[in-house]
């Protein structure tokens, strides 16, 4: 132990000394991975019933110069604590837009939708409506192939907030969806309210879903709340046939998942669903 002052005495622990310097590492490069061009956006099917590609989730990517391909998973919690998420987000966005309106000269390509991952910390800036706003009439995108997808952490954090701006951005054309549904707190009351286009029901109830009882039963209820409510609903995390008829005899007739597609680079993509 060393003595690090007159009243305390911290412990060394050369463990949590490098787990501590890695991730000053990882914050610092996270920084500026946007300006050394170190992001990238990678894209995964959604498809009906049929396999036909409607569109996509677009999926951050962090090519690191040591790390290698760096998950989301990793470093999107990271970017939401330094605010790094802010302009990553934007760029998320406008990349996104750019890709729409490229698309828009390729007969294959021209109707489908993007959906973008939105978080809280981002969509609670107080600009956030102006910003998308302005991508828009920058890249001439179509405002309805855009969707966002919000997390039930956006709407907790600041519900009237949030449906001020969901309101707007919906008056743009912008649809949404709530992602990872069933996860969180929200309520009906919530539910009711937010001017919402679909629900996205969370892998993690699709997993399981022919062999476990209790994710199926919470299926239903998801698939008959958004009849009740006049939503879509698309199933995330589809990995096999099984659980595509699964959900397709209860009425979910648009899925995202292995069983269609990984996420991919843009030219896989493009080569995949354009032929
Ligand atoms: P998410 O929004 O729930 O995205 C779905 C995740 O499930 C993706 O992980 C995707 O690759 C993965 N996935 C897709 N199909 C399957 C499947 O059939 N089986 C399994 N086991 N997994 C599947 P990914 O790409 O690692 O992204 C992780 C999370 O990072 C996302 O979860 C999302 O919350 C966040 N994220 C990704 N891109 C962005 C972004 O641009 N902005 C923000 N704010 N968050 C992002
Ligand atoms: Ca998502
Ligand atoms: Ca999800
Ligand atoms: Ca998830």
């Amino acid at each position: 132990a060393k003595n690090a002052g007159r009243n305390t005495i911290r412990f060394y622990d050369p463990k949590m000394q490098s787990e501590l310097e890695a991730r000053l590492i990882l914050v610092a490069d996270l920084g500026q991975a946007l300006d050394r061009q170190q992001l990238l956006l990678y894209f995964q099917k959604q498809v009906n019933a049929q396999g036909h590609c409607l569109g996509a989730e677009v999926l951050l990517r962090w090519a690191h110069p040591e790390r290698g391909l760096v998950s989301p998973a990793q470093f999107i919690p990271l970017a939401e604590e330094t605010g790094a998420i802010i302009p990553i987000g934007l760029w998320v966005i406008q990349t996104a837009c750019r890709q729409l309106k490229t698309w828009q000269a390729h007969p294959g390509l021209r109707e489908l939708t993007l959906a973008v991952n939105v978080s809280a910390k981002q969509f609670h800036q107080p600009d956030f409506v102006d910003q998308v706003r302005r991508v828009l009439l920058q890249t001439a995108a179509k405002p309805a192939q855009l969707k966002l997808e919000l997390t039930e952490s956006v709407v907790l954090e600041q519900a009237e907030d949030t449906i001020a701006k969901m309101r707007e951005l919906k008056l743009l054309g912008i649809s949404f969806s709530m992602d990872d549904f069933g996860t969180g707190y929200s309520s009906l009351q919530y539910l009711k309210r937010l001017p919402l286009d679909q629900l996205k029901i969370d892998q993690g109830f699709v997993r399981d879903i022919t062999t476990d009882p209790n994710d199926a039963a919470i299926v239903q209820t998801i698939i008959a709340m958004t009849e009740a409510l006049g939503l879509n609903v698309i199933a995330e995390g589809v990995e096999t046939r099984e659980q595509q008829d699964f959900l397709e005899q209860r009425g979910c007739h648009t899925f995202q998942g292995y069983f269609f597609g990984r996420p991919m680079p843009v030219a896989q993509f493009e080569a995949d669903v354009g032929k």
